[in-house]
């Protein structure tokens, strides 16, 4: 059985097709700037890349051309599901599910919970379920995996009618790759998962620390949204509740435009003044620029925080887990943010982190340090084989 895998954004998606047993992936690519003149679908398979140019194409147009590509390849006929990342699933989803009407009414209930998001996850299912009628439709939640976590990690300290009424407590986000990736490192460590207690990093665009006890979210730092917590490319994470507030009152700036700006023109960019991207972070640290110093000074100090509080959450520390763009490729982080860690039992080897560098992925710690390593996540096979899981147990 093979797996069709769509993570839609708003005027994109990329897909693979996957076999949930091996990983192995057929074909993948991604469509993006839909709906403008710039549209264009790109296509990998077999090691050959072809680009399409869409005019202007719709989510439909593109999803057309896969499955135009799917015939060509003689693919089509093998795709048994359809998996899709589906970012906010609130309390209600623990678990992966096979997309219903009702399904698709929760995920629309949790939009305002997930504004940006959630209604790009529907424009997708949605053509998904044009495309490939009759086939099985699966939602996997970036938030399911950690409805896990205790009411004591998961409340705020805020008025229980929140709570109760709006759904104000943390949720976490990145339970598709903190699950990848745990799984993957009680594999490398040769425990069961269900022994270790593991903290991940996913350090991406987006940043979050989980702290993974037994195969089971017990904290992250994410919350409500996914601004919680560390500092990331282009988000603020923690900042003070009461910054709002004061800034509407001395900028006349809007909440809409506070939050705008905490979600896209904060983080490493304003940081740094220069960039969202670390390894041009890097590069301009190594060419003495201030501003890129100061803001990789201050990613890796609240990371390393955040990893400390997760080690709060577990009690006893197994082993940490690097991943995402930044967590998997640069070397400079971990080895800073493991500088910060010897009180934790870390302790770095450096020809093992520059040997990780290059994308080996493997153990980067001493022979006297807690385990840590680099771990590559793999969200688009996660989601095949969650959703091939689910459909194993829904009868049909
Ligand atoms: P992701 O969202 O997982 O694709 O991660 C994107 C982030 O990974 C960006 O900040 C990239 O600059 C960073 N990244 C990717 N490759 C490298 C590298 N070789 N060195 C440092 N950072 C990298």
């Amino acid at each position: 059985m093979w797996t069709l895998v769509l993570n839609s954004g708003s005027s994109s998606f990329k897909f693979a097709l996957i076999d949930p047993a091996s990983g192995k992936t057929w074909l993948s690519g991604l469509a993006e700037r839909l709906g403008v003149e710039a549209a264009s679908v790109r296509l990998d398979s077999d090691g050959k890349r072809q680009t399409h140019s869409l005019n202007g194409g719709s989510y439909a147009e593109a999803m057309r051309l896969v499955l135009a590509e799917l015939d060509a390849l003689g693919l089509r006929q093998d795709v048994r599901a359809v998996g899709h990342r589906v970012v906010h699933g609130g309390s209600r989803f623990s678990a992966p599910a096979p997309i219903t009407p009702e399904v698709l009414e929760a995920i629309r209930d949790c939009v305002p919970l997930a504004p940006l998001h959630n209604p790009a996850n529907i424009a997708g299912i949605e053509a998904a379920m044009n495309a490939f009628p009759g086939l099985p439709q699966v939602a996997v939640f970036d938030t399911a995996f950690h409805q896990t976590m205790p009411e004591i990690a998961y409340r705020y300290a805020v008025p229980e009618e929140w709570f109760r009424q709006h759904g104000v407590r943390r949720y976490g986000f990145h339970g598709i790759s903190h699950a990848f990736v745990a799984g993957e490192a009680a594999r490398v460590l040769g425990r069961p998962l269900a022994e270790l207690n593991l903290i991940t990093a996913h350090l991406g665009n987006g940043c979050s620390v989980c702290a993974v006890s037994g195969g089971r979210s017990v904290d992250s730092s994410m919350g409500l949204t996914p601004l919680e917590g560390l500092v990331m490319g282009t988000r603020s994470g923690n900042v003070d509740p009461g910054l709002h507030d004061y800034l509407a009152r001395v900028s006349g700036l809007t909440l809409t435009q506070i939050t705008a700006a905490l979600n896209r023109e904060s983080g490493l960019l304003a940081l740094s003044g220069l960039t969202n991207d670390m390894r041009e972070l890097e590069e301009a640290t190594a060419r003495g620029h201030v501003g890129a110093k100061l803001a990789v000074g201050i990613f890796v100090y609240r990371l390393a925080q955040g990893i400390a509080a997760m080690a709060v959450a577990l009690g006893r520390v197994d082993g940490l887990v690097f991943t995402g763009g930044i967590g998997e490729n640069s070397a400079t982080v971990r080895a800073a943010t493991m500088a910060r860690l010897p009180f934790l039992g870390f302790k770095l080897d450096e020809s093992a982190n520059a040997a990780a560098a290059r994308g080996q992925g493997g153990p980067i710690s001493a022979p006297d340090s807690l385990p840590a390593l680099v771990v590559n996540t793999n969200e688009e096979w996660m989601i095949a084989r969650e959703t091939a899981g689910i459909l194993a147990l829904t009868p049909r």
